[in-house]
């Protein structure tokens, strides 16, 4: 019963972890537009990332923000080191203060700052289909600029490990494009860096860390953070 209430409120609250559910609560007391967001869990271990928010197909569907429990907090803090660095800044501490379980929190609020964004996106063009379009083509052109175009840094990673991003390189002709941009073509190293800080630079990537900030602001002392730093 209690299952099926919350679930008519939109939020699934059987998520065991704590954490997660504050995060959530926390989102919707401040952006009560995400009252219908639709919290869901998957287990996906290739995936180089602990959350995503999907956008609804159509009218009748909901925005849902997956939160990744196949892969550790603690493997992506190790493999994704200059996202780890960019959120430690956002939050105002350093690298050293900077933990698994920050970085896990940190992600499933900016994946619900997407999902505010979103809901922005829909009010203003009044249906699923008009604002999913002007939503894609506003991600498309900022994923365009970025040193691999059109390509999230999770994926990028995903070729990097499977050997294939240095062909990807070659066939799509991205090396002077990169030389270009000052990266080394033949340093993929720096080319995941360099496409983890372009693409944290984007606006919707900065305006859903933005919220994410607000949000853990809120928790900042059950969180451990130092609240002078704020
Ligand atoms: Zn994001």
């Amino acid at each position: 019963m209690e299952n099926m209430q919350n679930q008519s409120e939109g939020s699934n609250f059987q998520i065991t972890d704590h954490d997660i559910e504050k995060i959530i609560t926390t989102a919707i007391e401040l952006h009560p537009q995400l009252r219908g967001l639709k919290i869901e869990t998957i287990s996906d271990p290739g995936l180089m990332t602990l959350g995503f928010h999907r956008r609804p197909k159509n009218n009748d569907e909901a925005s849902v923000v997956y939160i990744n429990l196949g892969v550790s907090s603690e493997k992506i803090f190790s493999e994704r080191k200059t996202s780890v660095q960019q959120v430690a800044r956002k939050l105002g501490i350093s690298e050293s203060q900077m933990t698994p379980r920050l970085l896990k929190i940190f992600i499933i609020a900016h994946e619900t700052g997407h999902a505010y964004d979103y809901s922005k996106f829909l009010s203003h063009y009044g249906s699923v289909e008009a604002a999913n379009k002007h939503w894609e083509e506003k991600r498309c052109s900022e994923l365009n600029d970025l040193p691999i175009p059109g390509i999230t840094p999770p994926s990028v990673i995903k070729m990097h490990h499977n050997g294939s991003l240095a062909q990807y390189i070659t066939e799509n002709n991205l090396t002077s494009r990169l030389i270009s941009m000052g990266i080394d073509p033949n340093n993929l190293t720096q080319i995941i860096e360099r496409q983890q800080i372009g693409y944290k630079d984007t606006t919707a990537e900065r305006d859903a860390d933005e919220i994410a900030v607000q949000i853990m602001r809120k928790h900042s002392k059950t969180l451990g953070l130092d609240l002078d730093k704020w």
